[in-house]
């Protein structure tokens, strides 16, 4: 059966909140999608990949816009063997040093080692207004990712 997530991951893939303050975004999360089946706060010792799994539309290059799908798996497999400790590269398409987590995914998606997440939680989008609460309670600009799997 396919699942959807919200997923919110800080735009700085190596942050984390405090336990407390993920269990008060928790809260909030759970106010804002009710009827969601659960919403977790997970966080990794490493950073990871956030993908939004069937929504995935491919990635640009940041630094010149040229399709990136080509290289992106070799340079994730480089960077995912040295556990995502550094996040640049140097694009193959045009020389340029870019942040993995910079490329332009076409659909959101983010690198992090934490994530607030809310599984099947039964409403289209969130507002803005929202989004901006929620980022408040974490402490740090978050990615939002909604993710088909
Ligand atoms: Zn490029």
């Amino acid at each position: 059966m396919s699942e959807t997530i919200l997923r919110y991951v800080p735009a700085d893939p190596y942050w984390q909140p405090s336990p407390e303050v993920a269990d008060t975004a928790v809260s909030l999360l759970e106010t804002i999608a009710a009827e969601a089946d659960e919403v977790t706060a997970g966080f990794e010792d490493e950073v990871r990949f956030y993908d939004p799994g069937e929504n995935w539309s491919g990635v640009e290059c940041s630094a010149c816009g040229a399709d990136a799908e080509e290289w992106w798996g070799d340079a994730m497999d480089t960077a995912a063997a040295d556990g995502f400790k550094d996040l640049n590269i140097q694009a193959p398409c045009c020389g340029g040093t870019v942040s993995l987590n910079d490329l332009r995914y076409i659909w959101p998606a983010a690198f992090g080692r934490f994530a607030l997440e809310a599984r099947n939680p039964e409403i289209a989008d969130t507002t803005e207004e929202q989004d901006r609460k929620i980022a408040e309670c974490v402490g740090i600009p978050l990615r939002k990712i909604w993710v088909n799997v």
